[in-house]
């Protein structure tokens, strides 16, 4: 399989109900047509809808976690742990999510040993990243981007287990989406620094997806770039939107 295969991943976020997972996944979701070889599909349920959507899934999509703790089991009340998302079977874990970040106080540490944590299991990790809108203001983009690199560097000792998923704070969930030219800049500055951070090698095998109001109506646009190698979905994968995008998409 081409390491660089796209990839699409819906985060439901905090979002739906035993009824909504089950016909999410047996209208939409089972119902989509892709050529697994050239695309992977996961989808992000709440951890108590993981075990009902795994079994009602068609098994060429992939359930995902939405976060995994950075300590791994014991005395951690409310956790879950990377351990345990391995133990039941998944192999996808969301971390950094901007917005755990901001809400749940997740600091570059913090999603740093978040990361070590996924990758001790073996597990894939999407990794979020991505500016405010005051950042983007005040020409931080970048600086924050490496900042946000930098911090998980030395977490990683498999690149073919971590997405990079560039996420703009200010595109997520408020209908603003980057533009295409404005994505593919820093998908550029991405992949460079996976090249002059790791190799040159590893940078064009590793994957850098979109997130921020990817739509049906926006996802052609952007996934023609050639440094954007798939989407994380979050508000129009609740819906047969998302059908649409993995349509485009493959
Ligand atoms: C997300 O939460 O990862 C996301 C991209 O959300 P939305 O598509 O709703 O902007």
């Amino acid at each position: 399989v081409d390491p660089r295969r796209l990839l699409v991943g819906g985060n439901w976020k905090s979002n739906g109900n035993v009824t909504f997972v089950r016909e999410m996944i047996n209208e939409v979701l089972n119902r989509m047509k892709f050529d697994e070889k050239k695309v992977d599909v996961v989808v992000a349920p709440i951890v108590i809808h993981i075990p009902s959507a795994k079994a009602m899934l068609n098994t060429n999509i992939m359930v995902c976690a939405q976060n995994i703790n950075m300590m791994g089991n014991g005395a951690y009340t409310g956790e879950v742990s990377a351990e345990q998302i391995k133990d039941f079977g998944l192999q996808w874990v969301i971390i950094g999510h901007s917005e755990r970040r901001k809400l749940f106080s997740e600091n570059n540490e913090i999603v740093a040993k978040k990361v070590e944590r996924a990758q001790d299991q073996g597990l894939n990790s999407i990794v979020c990243i991505g500016e405010t809108y005051e950042e983007r203001e005040e020409g931080l983009t970048k600086d924050i981007l490496k900042a946000q690199l930098d911090a998980i560097k030395q977490s990683i000792r498999d690149w073919s287990k971590i997405v990079i998923a560039y996420e703009p704070v200010w595109a997520i969930g408020t209908g603003k989406t980057a533009s295409s030219d404005m994505a593919a800049e820093v998908h550029d500055y991405i992949r460079k620094w996976v090249a002059q951070n790791c190799s040159e090698l590893i940078s064009q095998q590793t994957r850098i997806i979109y997130g921020g109001s990817v739509t049906e109506k926006n996802a052609e646009s952007l996934i023609t770039q050639k440094d954007i190698d798939g989407f994380l979905v979050g508000g129009a994968s609740l819906k047969q939107t998302f059908a649409e995008i993995v349509d485009i998409v493959n």
